[in-house]
């Protein structure tokens, strides 16, 4: 089976009633970058570039920044790739960076903690830029933004870069497109404001799960409590979808509900078409989109909005994956 699954990654992923379905990939780590060369997969979607400053013992000059970046954009071999800016902070300490907090997750997390190092975000813009001159086309990715300030100073950062920038590369210097993640439940009442400031926005449904529900991620303690199927959070996912069409604002996904098969039923029924995943899901993911009508995932997005719990709404989707077999 996973031959087969393997196999149907060699052609563009289309739903069952031909609507065409952008697959990308989330990487961090460079293993996870060979399968973007699959007809199937349409870009990367979510570089987490903490990663390898996670990996390392110091915080990596430009320099190395650079040659890191340029390895990215060179596989995806003119492929869109989005780069999010440095996202530690909560679960993703740098133990050259000392954080001590009471509350991480709460804290100075992401673009929070660039933004007062204005250094570090200066720096790490200037190396995705030069990695992205030549190479398909770069996009850049906000993690935790709460504010819409925080998008026009960091585009002011950006713009620093770009005109520092200028100057070496000339014309072949790109601007790249900015977006924000959509992981702070507060973000989904200014949807309007943000569309007028952001070239797109990318769901981080890990986080606005864990924000919306109030359930830490990590901690075993209540892991039955984080639910990725609570009905609310379908409410939200659903809300984003349907503001950001009406405001023609380009949306994508990139937590884990967008490898999950059950989630991306649902996710197709909310109009959700741009979907990045970790590269284990991509056969699984691509096998069902290819077998799907959404029209009838629409219909089953009605279904699930109205049940009252997560188990009640995989239940539900289990039964329409169960049909669809
Ligand atoms: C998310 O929050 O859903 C997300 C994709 O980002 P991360 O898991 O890296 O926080
Ligand atoms: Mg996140």
């Amino acid at each position: 089976q996973n031959q087969q699954l393997n196999a149907e990654l060699d052609e563009a992923c289309f739903s069952g009633c031909g609507k065409p379905i952008g697959l990308h990939v989330n990487a961090g780590l460079t293993g996870a970058l060979a399968s973007v060369e699959r007809p199937a997969v349409q870009g990367i979607g979510l570089y987490r570039s903490e990663i390898p400053f996670m990996l390392h013992s110091h915080f990596l000059t430009e320099s190395e920044q650079f040659k890191l970046y340029q390895k990215v954009m060179r596989s995806a071999k003119g492929k869109p790739v989005v780069m999010r800016t440095l996202d530690a902070g909560g679960d993703k300490p740098l133990t050259y960076f000392p954080m001590a907090e009471a509350n991480p997750f709460l804290g100075w997390r992401g673009i929070r903690l660039t933004l007062d190092h204005p250094e570090m975000l200066l720096v790490q813009l200037k190396a995705m830029l030069r990695a992205g001159v030549g190479q398909g086309p770069l996009s850049i990715l906000l993690p935790m933004v709460s504010q819409l300030s925080e998008v026009e100073r960091t585009r002011h950062y950006l713009e620093q870069a770009v005109t520092e920038l200028k100057e070496e590369y000339g014309e072949q210097l790109q601007a790249p497109k900015l977006g924000v993640m959509l992981e702070i439940p507060a973000m989904m009442f200014q949807l309007a404001a943000l569309a007028d400031c952001v070239d797109f926005i990318s769901v981080g449904s890990n986080d606005l799960t864990q924000y919306l529900l109030a359930v830490d991620r990590n901690n075993p303690a209540v892991s039955e409590l984080f639910d990725r199927f609570h009905p609310a959070v379908l409410t939200a996912l659903n809300h984003i979808a349907e503001q950001c069409q009406t405001l023609e604002l380009p949306f994508s996904i990139c937590g884990e509900l967008a490898g999950d098969p059950l989630a991306v039923m649902l996710l197709l029924g909310m109009g959700y078409y741009q979907l990045s995943m970790n590269p284990g899901n991509l056969g699984k993911v691509n096998h069902l989109i290819r077998r799907v009508e959404c029209a009838d995932m629409q219909r089953l997005v009605q279904s699930a909005l109205s049940c009252q719990s997560g188990t009640q709404v995989r239940d539900l989707c289990l039964q329409e994956l169960n049909r669809l077999q």
